[in-house]
């Protein structure tokens, strides 16, 4: 495991002592950031293609800075899975998906909340704990997304983790599929219902010779694992179309929407294009 001090001097080699004062800066500032709201979720919707429907969208995490402005996760999450704060954000994610969950429920959208969940967390026996209380209590359908390279510090554990969240409901996602490590080991034995194609693989279907061969072979894979598959960063009709014929289950993308606050989801769910 790569200490604290180790990254901050890689950092300060590549990048100088800005970048290195900012990102401890910013480390020391999420901290608070959960207690004062200053973070807030977005929503993408996933569509079914053969049903024309939304059926899940994906949380997706923002911080509205106070000097900095909109701070992306990219930008963050790594900060808070050094920190151990990916926990408390995690767990506010959760809730925060469970309330909203509901105001959408009760204007007669019925919608599974995709959650992303680090790889650290699925070692972690207190956050697996409080996560199933939290969707036990509450009845709320979640699935959550996890990387398989996640899975492959200690695979029994993250699996055994996995399945205790699967028993109760909650449908696991392998995100950034073929972006990491795969191992076809793993694949096989993760509780998953969903496999999601790394946009890699997407943004260029239609202009390159190989994406196409690649996807068609990962759908066709995880159809034999009895997994429905997303593709995600779908931004063209054309690559919508070649994913319809290659029998993608579903598709998430700047295409269908970008990830958009509560009340924009509800504007766009109620618009009428996919009901
Ligand atoms: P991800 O889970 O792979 O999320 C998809 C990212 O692709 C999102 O970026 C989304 O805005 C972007 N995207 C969606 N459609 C398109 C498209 O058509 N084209 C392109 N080029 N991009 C598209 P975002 O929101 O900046 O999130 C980045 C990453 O941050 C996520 O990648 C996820 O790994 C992480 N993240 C976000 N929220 C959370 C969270 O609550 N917890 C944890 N642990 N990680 C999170
Ligand atoms: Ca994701
Ligand atoms: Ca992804
Ligand atoms: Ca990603």
């Amino acid at each position: 495991v790569e200490s604290r001090t180790e990254r901050v001097a890689v950092a300060r080699d590549v990048s100088g002592d800005t970048a290195v004062i900012d990102q401890i800066e910013l480390a020391r500032d999420l901290t608070l950031a959960i207690e004062r709201e200053e973070l807030f979720l977005q929503y993408q919707p996933k569509v079914h293609l053969r049903r024309q429907q939304i059926t899940s969208v994906e949380a997706l995490v923002r911080w509205n800075h106070p000097t900095r402005g909109l701070v992306l996760p990219n930008d963050f999450i790594p900060l808070a899975e050094e920190s151990r704060d990916i926990v408390a954000l995690t767990l506010w994610t959760i809730r925060r998906s469970i309330q909203d969950q509901k105001t959408l429920a009760d204007k007669g959208h019925d919608l599974r909340i995709f959650i992303n969940i680090a790889g650290v967390l699925l070692a972690d026996k207190r956050f697996v704990r409080r996560a199933c209380a939290l969707v036990e209590s509450s009845g709320a359908r979640l699935g959550f997304e996890i990387t398989e390279t996640s899975v492959i510090r200690d695979p029994e554990g993250a699996i055994a983790n996995l399945k205790v969240f699967a028993d109760i409901g909650i449908v696991i996602a392998i995100d950034d599929y073929g972006a990491g490590l795969s191992s076809l080991a793993y694949l096989k034995q993760l509780p998953a219902r969903e496999l999601k194609i790394d946009k890699l693989f997407v943004t260029q279907l239609t202009s390159s010779n190989r994406d196409p061969l690649i996807v068609r072979s990962t759908i066709d894979l995880a159809h034999a694992l009895e997994m429905e598959v997303v593709a995600e960063g779908v931004e063209t009709q054309a690559a919508m179309a070649l994913l319809s014929v290659m029998g993608c289950d579903m598709i998430q993308g700047f295409l269908i929407s970008r990830p958009i606050n509560l009340d924009a989801l509800i504007h766009f769910l109620e618009d009428g294009k996919y009901q």
